[in-house]
């Protein structure tokens, strides 16, 4: 074998656990729709992948170097769209699977975007505001060149916010000598950002819980609800749900779950986490760990934290009707096939969350036009496009009798499949 065979065939540095589980899920959708090779190649590793070292001075005068990334999987349909997280556990692999569902979340919705996903290793809880600061400002610098409007258009995620989002307009609108508020978006409204933003990613997960209780013949009023997570999407799928007549049974942060069979109070759960940082200290229910609330017997289970969380390991013992997938890569492939088995109603991730994009493709299109809507009417958009995709997946998972994670991949890979034919491949 030639040096230059070898060397390809030693895995790529992104191909971790994680990947491979996107590979694996793609890899499904493929062969279901006997993807042509020479397309299928070109989906299966990121299109880009860009490591940085953020150096910062810390409060303290010393200087930390953190580890940054963003991976651009895919182009086809448009420039590129994904979050930032800032978390311990940011690694290449898991930027690099969290682009791919990305792109398919995007063609999915419909939306003129490719995916990308990107974001630093740290522990943002344990840094100042002005540490964060100084790491958001260098970290969008030395992604300067690789993000923009018209290239790469990050959005808040796990453990980001408007604030940093805010940081990041302010440091790319220097560089370029006036203001570009739409390099980003799910930033602060007084800067451009859009109205209902905020909790369009929560209110795109109820839209398709309902969609789901309608195609199950079930009525939404006292419906148990357990949610892994209460951040910005977990939060706020919550307070939608109740206000829609469910039960919250549940929640949870990365500390500690809490639980109340006559539902918890969830409005006066949000407004405590106004001024603590964990729900331990909310008294409304009883404490009960992350795996235990996973496995409560309930109608929806809205996981809402991090990906691998439903696994071989505990999917026989999850015990709900419906798994709305708010997290990105909550249920591995082998429980997935469990919970089919056992007959679990899943609306996956790429459909469940998309609500969060959708709302950042509104906001994308307001900034460019300097035209900006009224919130009912950003709803109302979001309702249309989230309802016809979940019934276009559900259309499709009853034709060809595959269960909906499938459906939705096969809808996916297939328009931006068409869009690659009809561009062609450079040179
Ligand atoms: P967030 O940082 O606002 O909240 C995350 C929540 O999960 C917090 O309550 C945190 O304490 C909890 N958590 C963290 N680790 C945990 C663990 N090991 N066990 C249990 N809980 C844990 O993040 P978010 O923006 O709400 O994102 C949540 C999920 O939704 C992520 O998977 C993210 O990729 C996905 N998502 C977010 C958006 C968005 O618009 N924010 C859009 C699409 C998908």
């Amino acid at each position: 074998m030639t040096p230059h065979k070898k060397e390809l065939r030693r895995d790529p540095e992104y191909l971790t656990p994680i990947y491979r589980m996107a590979l694996e899920q793609f890899g499904q959708a493929a062969d279901q729709l006997s993807l042509d090779p020479n397309v299928r190649k070109r989906f299966t590793d990121p299109k880009r992948a860009i490591m940085v070292n953020i150096p910062i001075r810390l409060d303290d005068a010393s200087v930390e170097v953190f580890h940054g990334y963003r991976v651009h999987h895919d182009t086809t349909l448009g420039p590129s769209k994904g979050g930032i997280r800032y978390h311990p556990d940011v690694n290449l692999g898991e930027c690099s699977a969290l682009a791919m569902w990305m792109t398919w979340k995007c063609a999915l919705m419909g939306l003129p975007f490719g995916g990308a996903k990107g974001g630093i290793r740290c522990d943002p809880h344990a840094l100042s505001r002005n540490e964060l600061q100084r790491l958001t400002r260098r970290f969008t610098a030395e992604l300067i060149q690789f993000i923009g409007p018209e290239v790469d258009v990050p959005a808040p995620d796990v453990g980001t916010n408007g604030q940093i989002m805010a940081w990041m307009m302010d440091t790319y609108s220097q560089f370029k000598g006036y203001p570009v508020p739409e390099i980003v978006t799910g930033k602060p409204i007084a800067i451009g950002g859009s109205l209902g933003r905020t909790e369009a990613t929560g209110r795109g997960v109820v839209f398709c819980i309902m969609e789901a209780f309608a195609h199950l013949k079930m009525q939404p009023k006292d419906k148990k609800i357990v949610v892994q997570g209460f951040g910005n999407v977990g939060a706020h799928a919550s307070a939608i749900l109740q206000a829609e007549g469910c039960k919250v049974i549940a929640v949870s942060d990365v500390k500690s779950g809490l639980v109340n069979k006559k539902g918890i109070d969830i409005p006066a759960l949000m407004k405590h986490l106004e001024t603590n940082d964990y729900i331990e200290s909310f008294q409304g229910g009883e404490r009960i760990t992350n795996a235990e609330l996973l496995e409560l017997p309930c109608d929806v289970l809205v996981p809402a934290a991090l990906s691998e969380q439903i696994t071989d390991e505990n999917a026989n013992r999850i015990s709900c009707k419906i798994l709305a997938e708010a997290a990105n890569g909550p249920t591995t492939p082998k429980a997935d096939k469990i919970l089919r088995e056992r007959g679990v109603f899943v609306i996956p991730d790429i459909l469940a969350n998309a609500g969060g994009v959708t709302v950042s493709y509104f906001e994308w299109v307001q900034g460019l036009q300097n035209l900006f809507w009224k919130e009912q009417e950003i709803n109302d958009r979001l309702k249309d496009i989230m309802c016809n995709a979940f019934r276009a997946v559900l259309s499709l998972s009853i034709s060809e009798k595959v269960d909906m994670r499938l459906a939705a991949l096969m809808l996916s890979i297939r328009k931006i499949t068409t869009a690659k034919k009809a561009r062609g491949l450079f040179p």
